[in-house]
């Protein structure tokens, strides 16, 4: 045995750090450290009666508590009892009672190591005395006094074993009180030393190891769990040991579900392990983190939810959320649709055939007011439908779950989960479960109350484009314009109010009754040579049936409809892309068929009946449009008629103008040629006239001189005609250029001109300065002015001072230069046939040759210009002259 002092230290310093922190119950009221009689007392075994009693007394005389032993097994029975010390005498020491006495020892507890002081008989040590004293082996508790010895000797002896009993005692308290809170505990602990040998294991423990403790203390922990090797415990624990530090970590025991918190307080002698059974903490633990996940998961739900574009978006955060939150392997969501059928609406992992032979079961009716969760938890197991199971089976389910989706009370559908192995739902899942169904069946509600009011707006905003546009084609009817192009816009209206993809609009022709292809949307050749005209015979069509019954026709689905049923008609559609259609005739106020509009739509479909009474609106303005154009369309043809009449005959008349007008040219320059011949004569007259009276004059009578007279004042009265005549042709036919022309200087001209006769007559002239420029041709105008001045001075009034006035003002054309005299005048009648050639209102009385004022007005028509007269009989003439202003 070691040295007891050293086992003692190292024991209580163990013992203290095992039970270090470790909840200790407070020692009970009362408790004493007093140690009992027989734990003090000292038993002596002496070979006499004598010996012993001498001990005795001499030991109770010290203050010891003694008693003698009678035998060596008196001796152990008392040990039994309790004792601080044994003294044996050498003598006593027989082999039989030395193994009583050792059996006696071996049966003391482990940290019971009795003081024995042994009484020798001194001397030479006998081989006897030797083999006794070895029996109690190198370690033990043994201290030999040898006869004789002195009674202090004794007692200094016997206070010294009593000394290190203390102790032990101690130690023994010490240990029941480790004991104690070890037991006490409800944390499994163990020790082990530095082999890994159980050396303490408590109740608790045992039972977590699910093994009897006397079979554990002892063995090598890892001998016993050899599993464990090479774990992270086995390497804490290692290191734990190695290294002298405390571990603390957190164990999940697989094979019994149970979660430790594991302490490891080493020490030198080996480990302390403290095991607390968590599993519960872990279990709460773990539930508040799957509740806080399922919380997290709901709230991103419920806000994927808000944030949702569309239905489909709805069902995917669902799927989303189902999956994630439950586990599935698999979900669905399907919704009754408006027939009361439940259809898949949105699936996660499962295959075409399975949704076709699942979709339409549905485990609640429509109508049914509160649906519970259905749960299959073994579809092997579960009593089903064969094809149902068979379905089921075959798409590799094993367990399922329906979940009823309400919203309001009212079903709306059910969600599912799918699981690939058997699954027993937990009412957390199905509460979980429900929850999720009730945030879906209400995001599935306010999404579709969301679809219906952007519906409902959309057909406002495209019943508001309808009647703008009609709005707007009421206004192109009242402003008119290119037929064409209005019967298009009509049937784009039509279009945009039925929603249509395709349209066209056909105009009756009143002859043959038949509807001709007129405007059309959206077509494509084929369609537009087959229905460019419908005779009145045919009956393959919307628009003749609309025809023949004189209503709408709404045809939802071509490929359905008997109007169509095996007419050629149908595969023109279709392959248009017609699948339904609405023909609408076009009446006139008085009742007659003007035309069919109609419109066309990719898919079955029927026009909504606020669609249909806007496309009544929308044919009545088309109808009084069509009849307006038509009626428009007559009296323009008639308008134009007569315009090409019209026309006609201004052509004709500027045919005849300019013949006649070519006429009058060559009648002038025959006049002219006429003229300019006929002076050659004249003067062979004038001559021989001349000379017969000049040479012949006594020869002639007075007759015969008067009749030579007369020829020569003939002949020069011809010639002046001529000349005049002449003058008129040149004035008609030469070149003429015009340039700005000062009428001062031209009117002075033409004083100088009639100089002469002014003075003749004594003529008053008054001429308003100053004169304008105009344009013209100087000599032309100087020509004209002189003519008319001329005039004004011969057809005076007799005995009338004539008077003469010329000025100038502006017209609206230019300016107008007036000559006004107060001469005879000219009778009303009589004013424009003065401008005539030969035409003259007074005879001999005033001479000429009527051919003056045909100068003046050719002149100024060639010059660009116009001329006139105002004049009042016996008051006086003003004549004007129109030109440029220069
Ligand atoms: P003529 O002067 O040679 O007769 P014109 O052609 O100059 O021919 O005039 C035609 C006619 O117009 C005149 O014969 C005359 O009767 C009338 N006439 C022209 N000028 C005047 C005038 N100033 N006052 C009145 N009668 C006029």
């Amino acid at each position: 045995m070691s040295n007891p002092q050293s086992i003692m230290e190292a024991e209580l310093e163990s013992i203290r750090d095992q039970v270090f922190s470790l909840p200790v119950r407070p020692a009970p009221a009362g408790a004493t450290l007093e140690f009992s009689e027989d734990e003090v007392r000292i038993l002596v075994l002496a070979p006499t009666g004598q010996d012993a009693a001498l001990t005795t007394s001499f030991l109770t005389d010290a203050g010891f508590q003694s008693c003698a032993c009678r035998t060596m097994y008196d001796l152990a029975l008392k040990v039994e009892g309790g004792c601080a010390a044994i003294v044996v005498a050498e003598e006593s020491l027989s082999t039989t009672s030395v193994e009583v006495l050792l059996k006696m020892l071996a049966r003391q507890p482990s940290w019971s190591d009795i003081p024995i002081v042994l009484i020798t008989s001194g001397g030479e040590m006998t081989q006897d005395s030797l083999r006794r004293l070895k029996v109690f082996g190198p370690g033990g508790n043994v201290t030999l006094l040898e006869r004789p010895f002195r009674p202090m000797t004794l007692a200094n002896t016997i206070e010294a074993a009593l000394r290190a009993r203390r102790r032990q005692y101690q130690v023994r308290d010490l240990l029941k009180e480790r004991d104690t809170v070890l037991t006490s505990i409800n944390d499994a602990f163990v020790t082990v030393d530095c082999q890994w040998r159980y050396t303490y294991v408590n109740e608790k423990a045992a039972e977590l190891a699910r093994m009897p403790r006397e079979k554990m203390l002892g063995r090598n922990l890892w001998e016993l769990f050899p599993q464990h090797i090479g774990s992270p415990v086995y390497n804490d624990l290692r290191r734990a040991l190695a290294e002298q530090r405390i571990y603390h970590f957190e164990q999940f025991i697989e094979n019994q579900n149970r979660w430790l918190d594991v302490r490891v307080y080493p020490s030198l002698r080996g480990l302390s392990i403290l095991s607390a059974d968590i599993t519960e903490r872990k279990e709460a633990e773990q539930l508040l983190e799957e509740q806080a996940c399922q919380q997290q998961q709901l709230y991103q739900f419920v806000e994927r939810l808000n944030r949702t574009e569309s239905l489909n978006e709805v069902y995917d955060a669902a799927l989303n959320t189902i999956q994630a939150a439950l586990q599935s392997d698999r979900a669905s969501i399907l919704l009754f649709d408006q027939a009361g059928v439940m259809r898949f609406k949105a699936w996660r992992r499962l295959s075409d055939g399975y949704r076709q032979a699942i979709e339409g079961h549905s485990p609640w009716e429509r109508g049914e007011t509160d649906p519970l969760p259905l749960t299959i938890e073994d579809v092997q197991a579960a009593v089903l439908d064969e094809p149902l199971r068979r379905a089921i089976e075959e798409e590799g389910i094993r367990a399922l779950a329906f979940i009823p989706l309400v919203y309001h009370g009212s079903l709306l559908g059910k969600f599912m989960i799918y699981y690939d192995e058997p699954h027993a739902f937990a009412p957390e899942e199905l509460q979980l479960a429900q929850t999720i169904a009730n945030q879906l069946a209400f995001g599935v509600e306010r999404k579709r109350a969301q679809q219906e009011l952007t519906r409902a707006k959309d057909r406002l905003a495209s019943d508001l484009a309808g009647m703008t546009r009609l709005q707007n084609l009421s206004s192109r009817f009242v402003r008119q314009g290119d037929l064409q192009g209005l019967l298009e816009e009509i049937v784009d209206v039509a279009m945009v109010i039925t929603g249509a993809d395709k349209g066209n609009l056909q105009m009756c022709d009143s002859d043959s009754n038949a509807l001709v292809l007129t405007a059309h949307r959206g077509f494509e050749q084929p369609f537009l040579d087959f229905f460019l005209r419908v005779d009145e015979d045919e009956t393959f069509s919307a628009c003749a049936a609309a025809r023949a019954s004189g209503e709408r026709i709404v045809v939802e689905d071509v490929a359905q409809s008997p109007v169509f049923a095996g007419k050629p008609a149908l595969d023109v559609l279709l392959a248009a892309g017609v699948r339904a259609v609405q023909s609408t005739p076009l009446f006139s106020r008085s009742g007659r068929l003007l035309g069919m509009l109609s419109t066309h739509f990719g898919v079955p479909h029927r026009p909504a009946d606020r669609e249909l009474r806007l496309l009544d609106v929308l044919a009545r303005q088309a109808a009084d449009f069509v009849e307006r154009a038509r009626a428009d369309e007559a009296l323009h043809e008639a308008q134009e008629e007569v315009r090409q009449h019209a026309e006609q005959l201004e052509k004709e008349v500027a045919a005849r103008t300019a013949e006649l007008s070519e006429m009058n040219s060559q009648l002038e320059a025959f006049v002219y040629s006429i003229a300019h011949d006929l002076r050659a004569p004249l003067r062979s007259m004038q001559a021989f006239s001349t000379i017969l009276l000049d040479q012949y004059a006594p020869r002639l009578d007075h007759t015969a001189q008067d009749f030579a007279r007369r020829i020569v004042r003939s002949a020069e009265s011809m010639d002046a005609l001529v000349l005049d005549l002449l003058a008129y042709g040149r004035v008609a036919r030469a070149e003429m250029s015009l340039c700005t022309v000062d009428v001062q200087n031209t009117w002075n001209t033409a004083l100088a001109q009639n100089e002469q006769i002014v003075q003749e007559k004594n003529a008053l002239i008054e001429t308003a300065v100053p004169l304008p420029r105009v344009i013209a041709h100087e000599t032309m105008l100087g020509q004209v002015l002189a003519n008319l001045l001329s005039n004004a001075l011969k057809f005076t009034r007799p005995g009338v001072k004539p008077r003469i006035r010329f000025w100038g003002e502006p017209a609206s054309d230019g300016l107008r230069l007036w000559i006004e005299d107060n001469g005879i005048g000219i009778a009303r009648e009589h004013q424009d046939r003065i401008f005539r050639v030969f035409e003259r209102l007074h005879g001999p009385a005033y001479a000429g040759t009527g051919i003056g004022l045909s100068i003046v007005r050719k002149g100024v028509e060639r010059m660009g210009g116009q001329v006139g007269v105002e004049s009042v009989p016996g008051k006086g003439s003003r004549f004007w002259v129109e030109l440029p202003k220069g």
